[in-house]
């Protein structure tokens, strides 16, 4: 029986029983774990303030076989005004579900944790518009995850320059203007090709390109420290939850139901 204490984030709280909650939280230095949290049900019990979804607090663990057991906690912060607002809510459940999609056990995985830290931070905050910050967050966990779209130079003809054009959503390249016209896609290129269907694609011109490039490559604490005209910001949107989705292969409830409140 070992026991630890360590930061993390709660991205996933489910309760078992009639006291008691089983947490998913993303650690420091030990990435996803799954965390017994016995009586936090009850409104006496010290550590019921750290055991909800979006609680980052300090939490002593002790480890028991497969199993890892709530045993204390310390809040650190608990995005009070994220709780009470529902947008913001479902939003910050959106990133907790990718998230908790996406971050291994027993893997390092402190840039996701500090994305998610900063994201909810961020709507916490009202400096950016959730939209903003909702593409922002959809490109740089795919590139955390080392799925970053290459944006540097047209995949076809090399140029790297002024680019406009369309962004690949399966394979993550750029295809120039100049270029579209001359290629077209063989079905193993193309996997909706049998169906009748375009290969996903989304616009793109220079200030989106420096924007992804942006947004992807920035240091963690800057990531949301950009910006668009209207328009580009609407083309931003839509590519960046479709290249998501098309990188993760799935769609989530939460961000159904976030759509369906703006
Ligand atoms: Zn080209």
């Amino acid at each position: 029986m070992t026991e630890f204490k360590v930061n993390g984030l709660v991205i996933f709280d489910r309760e078992i029983g009639e006291n008691d909650k089983l947490l998913t939280v993303l650690c420091e230095k030990y990435g996803k774990i799954f965390v017994i949290a016995k009586g936090v049900k009850s409104m006496k019990n010290r550590n019921m303030c750290c055991s909800h979804i979006f609680s980052y607090a300090s939490f002593v663990i002790r480890r028991k076989g497969n199993y890892y057991y709530l045993v204390d906690s310390d809040l650190i912060e608990n995005f009070f005004s994220v709780r009470n607002d529902i947008l913001k809510l479902s939003l910050a459940s959106y990133f907790c579900d990718v998230i908790n999609h996406i971050a291994q056990e027993g893997v390092n995985e402190d840039q996701l944790l500090r994305l998610a830290l900063n994201s909810i931070f961020a709507l916490s905050t009202d400096k950016y518009e959730l939209e903003h910050i909702r593409a922002a967050f959809q490109l740089r966990v795919v590139a955390e995850i080392g799925m970053s779209p290459d944006v540097f130079s047209c995949s076809h003809c090399g140029k790297t320059e002024e680019i406009s054009g369309h962004l690949d959503l399966i394979d993550g390249v750029l295809i120039c203007k100049d270029c579209i016209g001359k290629i077209s896609y063989s079905l193993e290129e193309n996997p909706f090709a049998e169906r009748g269907l375009q290969k996903p694609i989304a616009t793109v011109n220079p200030s989106i390109i420096e924007a992804i490039k942006y947004i992807t490559g920035s240091d963690i604490k800057k990531f949301l420290s950009f910006s668009l005209d209207l328009n580009d910001y609407n083309l931003l949107y839509d590519l960046s939850e479709r290249f998501l989705i098309n990188q993760l292969e799935r769609s989530f409830y939460s961000l159904d139901f976030y759509k369906s409140l703006i």
